[in-house]
């Protein structure tokens, strides 16, 4: 079995003591994950600290670089990283499992190259000359899931280390190994000290935030965690990105085509098995198409193969971790028992590993909980409506603005309701459509800051303005 260690100045680094992971599907030991004391956080911290002293002065061509040569060395590595992936998060090593995800961190590191954050020049007059400059901020903390490990570590960090910061990242304790080895693997191509990881148990998130050396925090994860995380980071107001859950509506519209869309709108709610902050979570559906489209999507999850994730043909896998597994089981149980109808799943499934089959929900409605929460797991609740203003309200009625779509023959009504939606990204006719140049964050409670393209990438920046007066 291969061993896993810390990687603090472009050292591997073992530790004491370890946490066993388990694969999801199988319950089988997939490897033994470090557990970093605060010793070690201080030394990872310092190393990147040293390291910010010469990366933050490198050209931007260099840096540049650096986002290339970091996802072809994701591109060398991807069979390896794929499978592990799969091992310890549950998904599939097809459809839109592991060789997705790692496509998508290629995609994302190699775009960075290519955004710019140039000097703006405000002003330049007989009397004076004013230029704003953008600078890197110091050392940042990548605090990461377990839903998508490599792709969102890799949003975190290529877009800090493209602007001149350096980077702890700390895994989700569900899900270390591949991110400790991705990271092992990018720093072949980085000088040491640049992009430093440790994983740990659950102190290790808290130390991090309140890290004098720490400047900023990038954090995706839960609602309730990123409020603590904003609290411990104000000691020396550190600057945030906090991406934070969603419980995005879709609104289907009575002209929309039921046979064209429905595979759309089932990608989008049960993409990752739902374990995804912007899926669908409440599908909302015109009484006049509710019963084609509850029958259409029953057909479509009836058809898609749920299993271990490292055989072949399979396209969905497990509930990652037991604590999201209850979380599930207990939503569904909820909903039966307020009146609900099971169109399919709703049992767990026999055997070993955390599987819950493909569940859509009917004759539910706002005020139960599988509706009102977020289910985060492969269960739709599919929610009738009449009159589409009190549909807009309840989609708006909720504590959460990450995503929302609308769903129509008429792109341009359906672009009216979508501007309507309080969310971070409206899409029409799709959902969870994201891309590297694209800016995508959440409103009210799903978080503050934006991620991806130049907007994202001035998150890891402060504003630095010369002003010379010239008379
Ligand atoms: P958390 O938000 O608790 O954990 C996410 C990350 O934050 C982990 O690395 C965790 O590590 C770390 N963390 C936890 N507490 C702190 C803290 N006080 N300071 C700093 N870091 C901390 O998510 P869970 O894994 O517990 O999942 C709970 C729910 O979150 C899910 O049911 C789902 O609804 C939602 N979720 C949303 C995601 C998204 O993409 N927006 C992704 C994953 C979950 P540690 O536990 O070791 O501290």
């Amino acid at each position: 079995m291969a061993s896993y260690s810390l990687i603090i100045d472009g050292r591997n680094v073992a530790t004491t003591e370890t946490t066993d992971i388990l694969n999801p599907a199988t319950m089988e030991l997939v490897g033994k994950a470090p557990v970093a004391t605060k010793a070690d956080l201080d030394a990872a911290v310092a190393a990147a600290d040293r390291a910010f002293q010469s990366w933050s002065r490198e050209s931007d061509d260099r840096r540049k670089q650096a986002c290339l040569d970091m996802a072809k060395v994701l591109e060398d590595n991807m069979g390896e990283l794929s499978r592990l992936l799969t091992m310890e998060q549950g998904k599939p090593l097809e459809g839109m499992g592991s060789g997705f995800e790692l496509g998508a961190c290629m995609a994302w590191a190699g775009a960075q190259a290519s955004f710019e954050l140039p000097v703006k020049v405000i002003e330049d007059s007989e009397a004076q000359r004013i230029e704003l400059h953008r600078k890197p901020l110091g050392v940042v903390a990548s605090i990461t899931p377990w839903n998508w490990p490599l792709m969102i570590a890799i949003w975190h960090i290529v877009p800090a280390i493209r602007t001149g910061n350096t980077v702890v990242l700390k895994p989700s304790p569900y899900t270390p190994l591949s991110t400790l080895r991705m990271v092992e693997i990018l720093n072949a191509v980085l000088p040491a000290g640049v992009l430093n990881v440790v994983s740990g148990t659950d102190e290790l998130g808290q130390w991090m935030t309140e890290h004098d050396a720490i400047k900023k925090v990038v954090f995706t994860g839960s609602c309730g965690t990123g409020k603590k995380v904003m609290q411990s980071a104000a000691g020396n107001l550190k600057r945030l990105t906090l991406e934070l859950g969603g419980n995005d509506a879709a609104i289907v519209l009575p002209d929309t085509d039921v046979g064209k869309m429905a595979e759309k709108i089932f990608g989008g709610a049960f993409i990752n098995s739902g374990q995804t902050c912007a899926a669908i979570k409440r599908l909302y559906v015109h009484d006049s198409i509710y019963d084609e489209m509850c029958a259409t999507l029953t057909k479509i999850a009836e058809a898609t193969p749920v299993g271990n994730g490292l055989e072949q043909g399979i396209l969905m896998g497990p509930i990652q971790n037991k604590m999201q597994y209850d979380k599930v089981v207990g939503l569904v149980e909820d909903a039966k028992a307020n009146g609900a109808r099971i169109l399919t799943g709703g049992e767990p499934m026999e055997g070993p590993g955390y599987f819950y089959p493909l569940t859509l929900v009917a004759d539910i409605s706002d005020g139960t909980r599988l509706v009102d929460e977020e289910q985060f797991g492969p269960v739709l609740p599919i929610i009738r409506y009449s009159d589409v203003e009190e549909v807009l309200e309840r989609a708006n009625n909720s504590e959460f603005g990450l995503s929302g779509s609308v769903w129509s023959s008429d792109l341009d009504k359906a672009a009216e309701l979508a501007k309507r939606l309080e969310c971070g990204t409206s899409w029409v006719n799709v959902h969870a459509a994201i891309a590297p140049n694209v800016p995508m964050g959440g409103v009210k409670s799903s978080g503050m800051g934006v991620e991806f393209g130049e907007e994202g990438l001035a998150e890891y920046t402060d504003i630095h303005v010369i002003s010379i007066d010239k008379t």
